[in-house]
Parts: structure tokens; sequence; C-alpha cells
């Protein structure tokens, strides 16, 4: 009998241990890890600095609330920051959406947002509202108003943006909605846009951020400049954070009592992410980038060209494999389970890899062999 509410439904697989990019379950079975959680373990179940900051923190104290000055809270800001950029901290990639929406409407002080259909944003109301499919939000109206959903990629959407639009929030790669890829000159064409109208923009990072495609932010490949930016899954390997980033001009509307959470900058998490962002050098993400161009280069030989593939997307080790209406994704994934690989799946028949960025070249090539005897 179960005490949980049935809010997920679960695969019959339990890890309870792991190694660099591998899960153990419950009985024994040891798996290829190919989603990291969900985008989350980019460092895997073993990075030695990641363990030793977290168990050298759980010696001293956990929490005092954001009562109290937090030199751990302003390192970790000033190693994920921008330059010109200023953090707030909470404890997921909803509640950074949330602080984000807000903080717009308050420096604008105008209220109309317009977000993009198969984005996805979070769970609560604010992040909820702007999320762009909409079964999830079934049964939970009234939702926020004043927001517009257009079409992404789409240069007939810069139309809603006018004016009276406090923000745009978007992906620049949509995650949960099938792994899209936004264009280049569309991105900047909204970027423009947003200039041109006083508009913020806000690039949710929370799944394409700290490395996933290959770059601290995804943006940066796409040569924007976002008024907001928001993180979570990738920045504490494992441990609940998320944050807001703000060009100080704009951060400057929170003033003390604008907003606030109780464990935001909690420090045995503060001390995760910063051995997260000391690892996030160059160098690594260079490997990460090299990684994912030799899994796009084999899924373009291997999996493409298969009859029950319509398409492939992604960018570094963010990708999504577009199955035919005829292969249902969760066979797929049933499949691979059994052959010793956890992968996930995206919206729209789509199969979904984020698998954790230390995995190694030897490992995706497995992956793609075994994902095609599957498919085919
Ligand atoms: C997962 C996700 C969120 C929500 O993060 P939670 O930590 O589950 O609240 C928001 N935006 C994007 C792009 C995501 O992938």
């Amino acid at each position: 009998m179960t005490h949980l509410i049935h809010t997920y439904e679960q695969f019959p697989i339990e890890p309870v241990d792991g190694h660099d990019y591998h899960l153990i379950d419950k009985n024994g079975k040891e798996y290829v890890d190919l989603a990291a959680g969900i985008g989350v373990c980019n460092f895997g179940y073993s990075n030695a600095k990641i363990k030793a900051a977290v168990a050298d923190q759980v010696q001293h104290i956990w929490h005092v609330s954001n009562l109290y000055e937090n030199s751990k809270a302003e390192t970790v800001a000033a190693k994920l920051c921008p330059k010109d950029y200023l953090a707030f901290f909470c404890n997921s990639g909803t509640e950074a959406n949330e602080a984000a929406i807000k903080l717009a409407r308050k420096a604008t002080g105008k209220a109309n947002l317009v977000a993009f259909d198969n984005g996805f944003h979070g769970r609560t109301y604010g992040s909820l509202s702007v999320t762009g499919y909409p079964h999830i939000k079934d049964g939970f109206s009234p939702l926020v108003p004043d927001i517009k959903f257009v079409d992404y990629n789409s240069d007939a959407s810069l139309d809603a943006i006018d004016d009276d639009t406090a923000a745009v929030i978007m992906e620049v790669v949509q995650g949960e909605g099938g792994v899209n890829v936004g264009d280049y000159d569309w991105l900047q064409a909204v970027q423009a846009k947003c200039h041109d109208t006083n508009t913020l923009l806000i690039i949710d990072e929370v799944q394409s951020g700290m490395g996933r495609t290959g770059y601290k932010f995804a943006f940066e490949q796409f040569d924007l400049s976002p008024d907001i930016i928001t993180v979570a899954k990738g920045l504490a390997n494992g441990l609940p954070v998320g944050a807001m980033l703000a060009k100080s001009k704009t951060a400057a509307a929170f003033t003390p009592g604008s907003h606030g959470n109780t464990f935001g900058g909690n420090k045995v998490v503060m001390a995760s992410a910063e051995a997260v962002l000391d690892q996030l050098t160059p160098e690594f993400l260079k490997t990460v980038q090299e990684k994912g161009a030799k899994l796009a280069s084999l899924l373009e030989s291997e999996i493409k060209p298969l009859a029950n593939v319509k398409s492939i997307s992604g960018k570094g080790l963010m990708i999504g494999i577009h199955l035919a209406d005829a292969l249902k994704v969760g066979d797929v994934i049933s499949q691979l389970q059994s052959a010793g690989f956890l992968a996930i799946s995206a919206r729209g028949n789509t199969l979904r890899l984020l698998p954790p960025l230390v995995i190694s070249e030897d490992a995706l090539a497995s992956a793609v062999h075994q994902i095609k005897q599957v498919i085919a």
C-alpha cells in the first residue's frame, strides 16, 4: 500500500546507489544513466569535490535563515552570475520563475506576459500560468491573468510583444515541450522587439543551463543578453536549489520585503553549488561540447535513417529523438531499461537524453547502439 499521493507514473525500478554515470537498483542491476535525474546530476554520482564540500558543511551549521549575512551565498552568486547580474536564491525551478515574474511586473510597472506554446516553466501558479501546454493546467483555473501564448520560432509571434508587455518568458531550447531548439535569427528578433517595447526578456535556463548544452547558459550560443535568467536543476547536482539572476538595474526593483523564502541560500546546498561551479570550467564545458558533437554525429548516422524516427533535435547533451506515432516512446524506454539504460521522454512521443555531463564517449556510443536495436 502506498502513502504517497499518486502524482507520478513510476517505473518499477528503485535506484538505491550509483557511481560515476551509473545507477544501481535495489536488486543490484546496474544501468547507464541517460537522464541524470531530469538533467540534475550533471556531475554524476561520485564526484569527490561535491561530496567533500557537502560532507564538510554538514559538520557545521546547515541553516540560519536569511536574517544573517551569508558569505557562502555571496560566493556562489559571484561564481554563477554573468557580469553585472545579481542573484536571488530559492529552492526550485518553479520558484526561480515565480521570482522572475514578480520582478518583471514590479520593475516595469506593467502586467502582461508573453509565453510560448510548448514552453515549460513549473507547477506553481505563476510558472504554471506561463507554461504552454494545456493539459497540465486542467482543473486549476483561474490562473494568473494577462498572459498571451504564441508560437515558438514563428515571426508572427513578435506582434504579441508590445508597449504593454512586462516580459517575455522563454527557453532557448524547450526541454519538457519536446527538445525544440530556438532559431538564432528568431531569438535575436524576439530580443530586439523586447528592446523596442521596453519589455524584459526572461530566459528560463532551468534545464538548458549549467553546462547541459556545452555552455554555462544555453543562451550564450544565441548571443542573447536576457534581463533575467532562471536556473535550478543542475546547479547543486541534486540538492534542491533555484536561482533568479537579474541585471542589477532590473534587480533594484526588489528591496527588503519585496520577496523572500526560508531556505534560499541554505549552506549545505550552497556548498554543493560552489563545488559544481568550481568544476564548470571552460575546459570542462569544452569536453561537453565535444561529447555533444560526437553524439550528434552518431545519432545522425545511426538513428536518423531508421524508419520509426521522424527527426532528432537538441544541443550538447540535451537531445530529443522524435519517434513515429507507431512506436510509443514508453515502450522504447522500457526496453532500454531491460537492456540497462535509463532514458526519459518529452512531449510529442520524444525520447529524451539528458545524461550526466561526465558520461564517457564509449557509454554514449553503446547507448546509441542500444537505442538503434530497440527502435529498429
Ligand atoms: C524542470 C523545469 C522547471 C521547473 O523546475 P522545478 O524545480 O521542478 O520546479 C522550470 N523550467 C524548466 C525549463 C524546467 O525544465
